[in-house]
């Protein structure tokens, strides 16, 4: 149907070459793109085993906006998907509008001189989008993007209004580590070493880093230390969803992790300014990115499963209602299918899901949106075709 860019050969570029290969009859054709062309080349390789297909590659510097128009203007793709890192969200956006391509991503805008990610930026370019009359889909990984379609599909389903929604996520996984981020380290520890907030009664309410913690249940795992946190998709979803009178994220934490980021942030290691180093200029969370594991290579022993899901409360029928969606992942199968582990495979099958809604016309219409504003079922339905299948319960103790 279509000619599909992928930009990033990082763990989740590894899953969407392998997803979006798997669909072929959907996605015709297709190129993988990043700043170092040889991961390009040993993914396309890998898929190429796995699947038949060919990925075509290319070399790209994603924060150049002339590098990306020539490439768009030779490969004439329909859409790209951007998973390179939140950094390179404007300027592939401007190429597109550029080029006339679609837009696809899964993590919101962040300046790289400041440790503060929101949708203002991206929702910016709202107008110029429908001028263009091109669609560009906002936060298409898991969380953001499959919470955001679950809350999206008990609003339809489920619910006259939703109350409270609590994002739960857990990863039970064991790589063998001492310490790794299980997405790009850089950008995974600016995000949870930031202060917490949550949204209540129509304004943000601030907390310190990891200050409002207890332990939740999740299924086939048990209880984990749970914390909440700062997480995207909080913005757009009480916008969206504006009867929601408490909104909150929380992610789980060991305390070996805790206390190696609280080390991390002691002694400097978490800064994101330069310092001087032997006459050089460094940014001590890059270097910090360049000697954790890479967490691309964490799969071949990454054992347990994630659990990701949205605990919601709210009035059907006028009753109160209680209600709980979520999907388990292993990180065994996950590695096995793709070479990646489950973190990545979690944030890059929804990316290629939501890639096909928009090649298959379903989630087409120009401007700039969140994946909660699209018709939440035909994904639902592709999750369980494409490898991550979701539970329901309904009117259970939520803990929360
Ligand atoms: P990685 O660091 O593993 O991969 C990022 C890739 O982007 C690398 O291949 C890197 O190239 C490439 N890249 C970085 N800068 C540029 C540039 N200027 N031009 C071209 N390519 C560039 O990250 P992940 O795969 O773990 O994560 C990818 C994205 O997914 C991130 O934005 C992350 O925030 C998001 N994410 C979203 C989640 C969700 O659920 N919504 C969950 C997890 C991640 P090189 O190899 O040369 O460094």
């Amino acid at each position: 149907m279509g000619k599909v860019l992928i930009i990033g050969a990082g763990g989740v570029g590894t899953v969407v070459a392998n997803k979006v290969a798997q669909n072929s009859d959907v996605f015709t054709e297709i190129m993988l793109a990043s700043r170092t062309r040889s991961k390009c080349d040993t993914i396309a390789e890998d898929v190429k085993r796995r699947t038949g297909v060919t990925i075509q590659t290319a070399q790209v510097d994603a924060d150049s906006i002339p590098e990306l128009v020539k490439l768009f203007n030779e490969y004439k793709p329909e859409l790209v998907i951007n998973v390179a890192l939140p950094y390179q969200d404007l300027t592939i956006m401007d190429a597109c509008l550029e080029c006339g391509v679609n837009y696809l991503d899964t993590a919101n805008y962040e300046p790289k001189d400041e440790a503060k990610f929101e949708y203002k930026w991206q929702w910016a370019y709202k107008e110029k989008f429908e001028k263009a009359g091109l669609t560009a889909i906002l936060g298409c990984g898991f969380d953001p993007g499959v919470t955001s379609i679950y809350t999206a599909y008990a609003a339809k389903h489920h619910f006259d209004e939703m109350h409270y929604l609590d994002i739960v996520d857990c990863n039970a996984g064991d790589h063998g580590k001492a310490f790794a981020t299980n997405f790009n380290p850089e950008i995974n520890i600016r995000e949870v070493t930031q202060k917490g907030k949550y949204w209540e009664n129509g304004q943000w309410i601030e907390t310190k880093p990891h200050e409002i913690h207890q332990p939740l249940n999740y299924p086939e795992i048990g209880p984990k230390e749970s914390y909440v946190i700062y997480h995207e998709e909080l913005e757009s979803l009480v916008k969206n969803f504006p009867t929601l009178k408490r909104a909150r994220f929380w992610m789980t934490f060991g305390q070996e992790y805790l206390t190696h980021l609280r080390v991390i942030q002691n002694i400097g290691m978490a800064r994101i300014d330069e310092v001087e180093y032997n006459g050089q200029k460094i940014v001590p969370i890059q270097f910090l990115k360049a000697v954790l594991p890479d967490p691309g290579e964490l799969g071949e022993n990454y054992t347990g499963e994630t659990s990701i899901g949205c605990r919601i409360r709210g009035i059907k029928d006028g009753k109160e209602r209680t209600y709980y969606v979520y999907n388990n992942c292993s990180h065994e199968a996950a590695y096995k299918e793709t070479g990646a582990q489950g973190v990545s495979y979690t944030t890059g099958v929804p990316a290629t899901i939501g890639a096909m809604m928009f090649m298959q016309g379903i989630w087409k219409k120009p401007g700039v949106y969140n994946v909660e504003e699209f018709n939440p079922d035909p994904f639902m339905e592709q999750l369980n075709k494409q490898g991550l299948p979701w539970h329901e319960l309904f009117d259970i103790d939520l803990e929360v």
